[in-house]
């Protein structure tokens, strides 16, 4: 590995100074499973993606650490570690779709390290782009090898110019609780809501969200689910070890009795963004769940666009979609 500049902040003011000052080849650094053991690891770069020469690392900041539950919901901080999220007995009594997600991701180890932050901002898994022969649209290069190439894991809904499908397990849930981000960066703090968080490759195909390069995701707020809501995670992976979603499903709504009242329905696995199947929940609105999620859940074969080798994904995620809601509703 090529070596680099590492820095120390202690408070998130001085990490901002210190992106804005060096620039875009300084990256933030939280448990570093990703951006250390992965990406520089294994030279994954480009014009677009150049090796980082300078590292910030947040988990020196203490203000980034830890859950804070409040009458309106609760605040988790970036560098709140995936295991802490779901052994925390906030996390797990108010928002076990969360807590079910962060325990889905990888191993033991690497959820003990790694941070909500990391999960959230990792970057995407597509091999093409991991392996260091490929100077791909996403590198800054000019083509996508997935389009003629192995494309069993690409995405199956909007997919442009580049085909991946968004990693996070974290992600999809925080966007079915309808969450929001806290950035910080020169220009003081903002407040982001999940919903427009994650940008497609049309809007920006070197980055899968709204950062700036000097920008930090400072905590994750979570507003209290309306009284009753069902939170159900349900996560198929290829192998029966730890592992990356083929696809995912992440579901937050109310009921009376059968009848669906409100909510959000997000996949993960299936698009470059978690992406929030409103098509699904619309036609679910008012409807006796359990008459009406098969017909609902094959909505998602009208907006799907599966590559050579994918389709499989498409029968999945209609499958995962009906599985999940119902066994919300149990
Ligand atoms: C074997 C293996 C299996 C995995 N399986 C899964 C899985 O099933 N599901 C899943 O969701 N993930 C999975 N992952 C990915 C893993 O969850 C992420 O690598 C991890 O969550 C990243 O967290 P980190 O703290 O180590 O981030 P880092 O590696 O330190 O950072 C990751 C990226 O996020 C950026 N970043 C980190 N924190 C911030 C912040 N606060 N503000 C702005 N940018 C930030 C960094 O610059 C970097 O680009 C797996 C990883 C491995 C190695
Ligand atoms: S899908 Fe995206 S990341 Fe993968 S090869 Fe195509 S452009 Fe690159």
């Amino acid at each position: 590995m090529k070596g680099f500049e590492l820095h120390e902040p202690k408070t998130v003011k001085e990490a901002v100074d210190t992106l804005t000052r060096i620039g875009p080849n300084a990256k933030v650094l939280a448990g570093g499973s990703d951006l250390v053991s992965g990406v520089m690891k294994d030279w994954v770069e480009g014009s677009g993606m150049p090796i980082p020469t300078a590292l910030v690392d947040i988990t020196t900041i203490p203000q980034l650490k830890g859950i804070r539950a409040a009458a309106a919901g609760i605040t988790i901080g970036a560098n709140t570690t995936l295991t802490e999220i779901f052994e925390s007995k906030e996390v797990t009594g108010k928002l076990p779709l969360l807590a079910q997600a962060a325990h889905s991701v990888a191993s033991p180890l690497i959820r003990n390290y790694a941070t909500l932050g990391g999960n959230i901002n990792q970057r995407p898994r597509c091999w093409f782009l991991r392996g260091p022969d490929f100077d791909c649209y996403k590198k800054g290069g000019d083509f996508c090898f997935s389009v003629g190439g192995d494309n069993r894991y690409h995405a199956i809904i909007g997919g442009e110019l580049c085909y991946i499908v968004h990693p996070s397990d974290t992600a999809a849930a925080l966007l079915a609780l309808n969450a929001q981000a806290k950035i910080a960066g020169p220009a003081g703090e903002r407040m982001v809501p999940f919903d427009s968080y994650f940008v497609g490759p049309r809007e920006n195909i070197l980055n899968e969200n709204v950062l700036k390069a000097n920008e930090i995701l400072v905590e994750v707020f979570i507003p209290n689910p309306a009284a009753g809501t069902k939170q159900t995670w349900l996560k198929l992976k290829n192998r029966e070890v730890y592992d990356f979603a083929l696809i995912s499903v992440a579901a937050a709504f109310t009921a009376a009795g059968d009848v669906w009242q409100d909510g959000r329905i997000v996949l993960g696995g299936v698009a470059p963004v978690p992406y929030r199947a409103t098509a699904i929940e619309n036609q679910l609105k008012g409807k006796n769940i359990k008459t009406s999620i098969k017909q609902a859940a094959a909505i998602i074969r009208t907006v799907a666009r599966p590559m050579s080798m994918n389709a499989y994904k498409v029968d999945i995620a209609q499958n995962l979609v009906e599985r999940t809601i119902l066994q919300g509703l149990a």
